[in-house]
Order: C-alpha cells, then structure tokens, then sequence
C-alpha cells in the first residue's frame, strides 16, 4: 500500500518541460509510483487544479537550522536549503549536521563552509581589511578541507564583507573547492554600486582555477543600472566555457546588516546612499526611514548591529537576470524574529511564479519550475532531487499557479513576514510539512552531506 497518493493534479516533467495528467504515489520518502490513473494510499491528496511540483531548492538562503526561517521556507513552497553563504557558516560543518539530523528540521539543509566567518576568524584575520598572510591561507585550506571532508557542498566567499581580503587567498580556496568537484558561491566585492570590476575578479578566479562559481544575489549585486552589462559579461565569458551562474531575488532592495562594513561611514559616502533609502528591519527601531541623529544612535546602541534594508534599482533588472538560462531564483532569507525581516523570506518563490509565469509571461511555467527545482539539484549535485521521477525524493510542492500571491511586504509598510497563498500542500521526504495551506511543525528534512569520494550526488 503507498503511504501518500496524489491525484488528479497537473505534474511537471521538468526534463521535457511539459504538463501532464498524472497520478502520483509515494512509499516512504520516496515517488514510487507514478500513473495515468488515480491511486489508493493510506492517505489521499486530491490535486484537482493545482500544479504538482518538485520541491523548490533555494540555492542562496541564510536559514542554518533557525527554524522560523525553517518554517517561513516550507511556506513558500522550498523542500531544500544551501545555507552558509556571503561567505558566512558554521566552523564545524559535521557538528551542525549531526545537531540537526537529531533535532529534525522542517526541510533539508546542505551546507557551505564559509570563507570570512569561521575561516579567517579562525585564523586570527578578524580585520575585515586585512589579507590573510601565506601561512594563514594555508591554515584556511586545511580548515576548509575538513569542512569538505564533513559533507560541506562548497566554499561560499563574502568579498563585500572582507574588503580588504587579497584575491591570492580567494584563489587558493576557489582551487581547493574545484579538486573537490563542488561549488563556489560568491557575493562579490563591491567598493561601491558602479563598481563592475568585481564581477571581472570573479571571472578573473573561475578563469584561473576552473572552478564552477555562482554568483550570489546577482540583481542585489549591480541593480542600479549594472545588470543588463555585467550579465553581458557572463554571456562572453560563459561562451568561453567558463562555468559561471547566478543566482537572483525578486526584489532589487536589499538587506544585510548593520555593522558590516556596507554600512560604515564611508561606504555610505562612497555610494551616494541618502539616509530615507535604509529602512531599520530588526529591533527596537523596526520600520523607521534612517536619519543621520538615528545612524549615530544606533552605532552607540547595537554594536552587534541590525538588518538595514536599503531601498535602490530598477524593478526590470529582476526580470533581466531571471529570463537568464544560467540564473535560479533564490531567497536570500535570512534568521530574523517574528514580523521583522524582509519580505524576501516569505514571499520570493510566490513573488517568481507570480511575476515572472502569470502575470508578465517572461518565463513559461515549465520553464519557471525547472529553474526552481532540476537546475538548482544539478548545478549542486543533488542527484535525487528536482524531478519528479521514480525512486526521487518524495520532496513535492504543489500550488495554483492562479493563485500563488506573496503579500509579505517590507517592515515600514506591512508584515515582512506574512505567509503566502496558493501553495496549499509542501512534502519534504513524503511528509507534509504544509498541509492544506497550515504549516504542520513536521522535522521530516534531512542534512544533505556530501559525500568525500563522488564527486555529485548526495548522501
Ligand atoms: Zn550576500
């Protein structure tokens, strides 16, 4: 008997791109069955005008086993999480898996080992404008080849938050990363909003090491007039053969936080910033438009900083970099508490379906759900996930592509947190984690190790 069937919804083939009238069992975590005709399983989900999708995997999250954003994921619809990224993770990748296979999380985690924070911090470089010396990169290595070791699925870089790191050591952890066949995502270094020579030192190291770079956040990166040239730039060097691709938001405001250098003094001068651009996402002074008298205060008060969102770009910048074959769409989600935040952790993949397939039509739904799900498990080697096939992960997403609607809203106008509609069931392992649109607290998500010696595929 199949634990789950789910019947008379309209299943995507992702890898013919096409819409089809199938009937879904699943036994276990596993598909197991798929059919023409309606099945019988202990329990029934009647998909009767609902799209039956692989679960998304968001290529570029902050969750890291916080399980509101945990939770704030499986609403929107995503069954996986990479986490680790902007060069940010936890130091002892095995300790952080085995926490979370113990305590279960409500979707699966992989994991990056992060470049600024443990691995410079672990070596002492707690400067963010300093370079690392040739016995520290060294030291680096070895740390980031334990991580490796442990299941990490690739090395994940900050340049933004480490200005002043040399591209030696950058270099040295791309190549380490390209002898383990994995991933190097990389927020890139931007002295200011015009500066387009970061993404030529991204190209510069994909180029010198071979390394398949993504490249993080691309419209947070060069919106402001950057995108359509800098995605010109990809174009050439992808054509040269380099393995270079981007990953992208809905939204061209973005949020990091307060005490990193992008918000010093200086860099606020640099770029022309005007203080009602940053709105305060997190703490006492959620939701207030910064002033000059409330920057200053604030320095004084949290020293450990809040989320800042600045508000900048062009809204068709979004869509220039999703229409892209080589870009995913990605949440950017972070850890934040209940109402604050931004609304890209609750409202990115509504937001993606919603634009980009219903109501602008830049990307067919086939299309749209391939970028989502299939090109996200192969880019990373998640050789059971992404397709609705038999024997892959029971890992599901269904939604009303007439429905799905974001209403999360940015901390001065609305909820930054308000849960989507239109996506009413989410399966993570064949165990509903939303179940008729309630979020059911299910811990069915597994840590996603890498396995040492393959070089794709998931443990
Ligand atoms: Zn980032």
């Amino acid at each position: 008997m199949l634990t789950t069937a789910i019947n008379y919804g309209t299943v995507i083939d992702v890898e013919e791109k096409k819409q089809k009238k199938l009937h879904i069992g699943l036994t276990g975590n596993k598909i197991t069955k798929i059919s023409d005709r309606p099945l019988l399983a202990s329990r029934v989900i009647d998909a009767s005008g609902l799209i039956v999708s692989p679960g998304f995997i968001d290529v570029h999250g902050h969750v890291d086993g916080d399980l509101y954003a945990g939770e704030l994921c499986a609403c929107q619809g995503i069954t996986t999480t990479v986490g680790g990224n902007c060069g940010g993770s936890p130091v002892d990748i095995k300790a952080f898996f085995d926490e979370q296979e113990k305590q279960g999380f409500p979707i699966h985690q992989a994991m990056l080992i992060g470049h600024e924070t443990p691995l410079r911090q672990a070596v002492g470089l707690r400067d963010p404008y300093q370079p690392a010396k040739p016995g520290q990169i060294t030291l680096m290595e070895r740390l980031a080849q334990k991580a490796l070791d442990d299941g990490a699925c690739g090395i994940s870089f900050g340049l933004d938050y480490v200005p002043g790191c040399s591209l030696t050591e950058v270099i040295a952890l791309a190549k380490l990363c390209e002898e383990y066949h994995r991933i190097c995502p990389v927020h890139s270094r931007l002295l200011t909003d015009t500066d387009i020579y970061s993404l030529y030192e991204l190209i510069q190291v994909a180029r010198q090491t071979g390394v398949k770079m993504l490249i993080s956040h691309f419209v947070y990166q060069y919106c402001g007039g950057l995108t359509v040239p800098g995605l010109q730039m990809l174009d050439k060097a992808r054509r040269e053969g380099l393995d270079l691709w981007i990953d992208s938001g809905m939204y061209t405001n973005w949020t990091t936080y307060f005490h990193t250098p992008t918000f010093d003094y200086q860099n606020i001068l640099n770029n022309h910033w005007q203080w009602e651009q940053m709105v305060v996402a997190t703490g006492k002074y959620k939701g207030r438009v910064m002033d000059e008298e409330l920057y200053f205060r604030m320095k004084e008060e949290t020293p450990r900083g809040e989320a800042i969102i600045l508000f900048e770009g062009y809204e068709e910048e979004v869509y220039d970099c999703l229409v892209k074959s080589y870009a995913m769409p990605s949440t950017d989600c972070g850890a934040y508490k209940k109402g604050e935040g931004h609304p890209q952790i609750a409202g990115s993949f509504p937001k993606y379906f919603r634009e980009m397939v219903r109501e602008r039509k830049l990307l067919s739904l086939e299309e749209a759900v391939y970028k989502a799900t299939l090109l996200p498990a192969t880019t990373f080697g998640f050789s059971t996930k992404g397709s609705i096939q038999m024997g892959m992960d029971g890992d599901l997403t269904l939604f009303d592509i007439n429905k799905i609607y974001d209403t999360a809203d940015y901390p001065h106008l609305g909820n930054p947190d308000e849960k989507p509609q239109g996506i009413p069931y989410v399966l993570v392992d064949g165990v509903p984690v939303v179940d008729k649109g309630c979020f059911m607290n299910t811990r069915s998500g597994r840590p996603l190790r890498k396995r040492p010696v393959e070089k794709a595929g998931c443990a």
